[in-house]
Formats: structure tokens, sequence, C-alpha cells
């Protein structure tokens, strides 16, 4: 297998470098292509020269960012986007619980993932309570942390 030549002559004598180590399953002949200069096993592009992606941990790191142009559909902004709603829709219910809307319609379509449906008092007396502590910890994020 270490007899494969390494480099190629190409156009007449006028370019020389490096050559596809690609061989042939039946004869054993070496592929007269010029390897692609990408290639991190010397092959030309039919034999698998371009890249396979990042290798690296940074490689891969830098790759996972680099096709984000706005920011709206990464799994954070997803998360934001879907505890707010929950936020309004919970808000929603406690206004028809305490009696604050009358004649408010019933809301359509998909419900957000961490819905928890607001239908007793004490459903919005919960609800409060989380709001508040979640403030608390915006707050003062360094301090010991309260757990319901
Ligand atoms: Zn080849």
């Amino acid at each position: 297998m270490d007899n494969l030549e390494k480099l190629i002559v190409l156009a007449g004598g006028r370019i020389k470098c490096l050559r596809c180590t690609a061989k042939a399953k039946g004869s054993q002949t070496q592929c007269r292509k010029a390897a692609l200069r990408i290639s991190r096993t010397q092959k030309c592009r039919l034999h698998g020269g371009k890249s396979k992606g990042p290798v690296t941990a940074e490689g891969k790191r830098k790759s996972a960012i680099a096709p984000l142009k706005t920011g709206r559909f990464t799994k954070e902004a997803i998360l934001r986007d879907s505890s707010s709603r929950v936020t309004l829709r919970q808000l929603r219910d406690a206004m028809v619980v305490l009696a604050m809307a009358q004649g408010m319609k019933k809301l359509r379509g998909r419900k957000p993932a961490a819905y928890i449906p607001i239908e007793t008092l004490q459903d919005v007396w919960e609800m409060k309570l989380r709001d508040a502590l979640q403030r608390m910890e915006r707050v003062k994020p360094d301090e010991e942390k309260i757990i319901l």
C-alpha cells in the first residue's frame, strides 16, 4: 500500500501537484487525478476528498454558530418566546378566575409547552408567588435561591 505516488505531473509537465491516493479495488492501480488541496487524506473529488466537517471541539463550536443570522430560532430564543406566551396565557386565565374579564373568549390554538392552566383562586395565588420568586432571583442572582 505504501508504494503510492505522492505527486503527479499534469499539463505536459507544467503542473506538479499532489496525487489522489485512492486505489482501484480490482487492479489496485492508483487514481491518476490530482488530489484536492483541502483534502486531509489526499484524495480527489471523486474519491471523497472534500471536507467531512469539523473534527476538533473548537471547530465544531465555530461551525455551530456560523449559520446564525438573527438568533430568532435558537433554542434559547424559542424557550424565551414560549415562556412569555405561557405568562400571557396564564395572566388571561387569572383575569377570568378573578372575574376581571367578562365576555372574554376562550383562547384557541396550541398551548405552549410549559403551560399550566389557571382555574382556581389557589392557582392564581401560586402563579403570583412563582412570579415574585422569579423576580427575586433576577434581582439577586448570587444569593441563595428559594425553592417552593
Ligand atoms: Zn481519485
